[in-house]
């Protein structure tokens, strides 16, 4: 622990001397921890943060590819970075239209939802040589959607040994690689898939 004589004690009971108190710092300390989340700045800088009763999923058709963290344009649906990942590369298959129910989706949307989900797979195992997916809707906010009212499919790349404590103890995911740099990535590897 860091006291006023500038000792730091290790666990293992090793003193160091001469280690700067925190005390003497020109800030307010108080009883958080900081987990510094860098990626969270593309979504912040780019004012993605939708206002009261906009469908952020509608929006982002009408924005350039990288302020919107879109990877691929089909003619009915379309392909984004989820912005609260559950990890590197976790891509969400929209329909254009505002539609909340996967049978409310005419058979055009469902086709191309399919095979952008198709493509997303081959790209991702290249990009990312993932070793499994989960792919699938959350339908309603009952069953965990985040934004219920417009239809989005998920696909999640797994890893082996991907998955950790930190979700359970604090809600909290620790993702490696900024937003920004997964999507650049993605998208070219997907004009290379097409
Ligand atoms: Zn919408």
């Amino acid at each position: 622990m860091l006291d006023d004589t500038n000792d730091y004690t290790d666990y293992d009971g090793t003193v160091y001397g001469g280690v700067e108190s925190s005390s003497n710092f020109a800030a307010v300390p108080d009883a958080f921890q900081r987990l510094w989340t860098p990626h969270r700045l593309a979504y912040i800088e780019h004012g993605q943060m939708p206002g009261e009763g906009e469908c952020p999923f509608c929006l982002a058709p009408g924005m350039p590819d990288d302020e919107a963290l879109i990877v691929a344009r089909g003619t009915h649906a379309y392909v984004l970075l989820n912005l609260y990942p559950y990890n590197s590369g976790h891509l969400l298959v929209c329909p254009y239209r505002h539609v909340a129910s996967y049978d409310e989706a005419t058979a055009d949307e469902v086709n191309e939802i399919a095979s952008l989900t198709q493509t997303a797979m081959r790209v991702l195992s290249v990009t990312s040589r993932t070793h499994g997916f989960n792919i699938g809707m959350n339908q309603g906010r009952i069953a965990g959607a985040g934004i219920a009212d417009h239809l989005h499919q998920h696909i999640v790349p797994r890893w082996a040994l991907d998955a950790n404590f930190f979700p359970i103890i604090a809600r909290t995911k620790a993702l490696p690689r900024l937003l920004g740099e997964v999507r650049a990535e993605i998208a070219a590897a997907w004009a290379a898939e097409e």
